[in-house]
């Protein structure tokens, strides 16, 4: 896992690396660092599954649903249960 500080470190690594880097752009590409962690965070989405249901991190295998084309994930049958009750509600309100 990446942390921001090791983010920082690598950036101004790769800014280093650039002839005639000024402390102006050095600003800029700390300032952008702020607005752009999503990078990280589908990077560990990929590896890491949060249940759809109680948002906790899903440690071993997940129950895997598919429901409209898509994947949901959920951590234990009991949150299986209450999130397919509150998507079918929800998809019922949405009509
Ligand atoms: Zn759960």
């Amino acid at each position: 896992m990446v942390s921001r500080q090791e983010l920082v470190d690598e950036l101004l690594q790769h800014v280093e690396a650039v002839d005639g880097v000024l402390d102006y752009e050095h600003h800029i590409a700390t300032k952008r660092l702020k607005d752009a962690p999503r990078a990280v965070i589908t990077d560990r989405l990929s590896t890491t599954l949060i249940c759809f249901q109680c948002r906790k991190v899903i440690e071993g295998e997940p129950i895997k649903l598919k429901m409209d084309g898509r994947d949901h994930y959920l951590c234990c049958p009991s949150c299986e249960k209450l999130y397919t009750e509150k998507y079918q509600r929800l998809k019922g309100a949405a009509r």
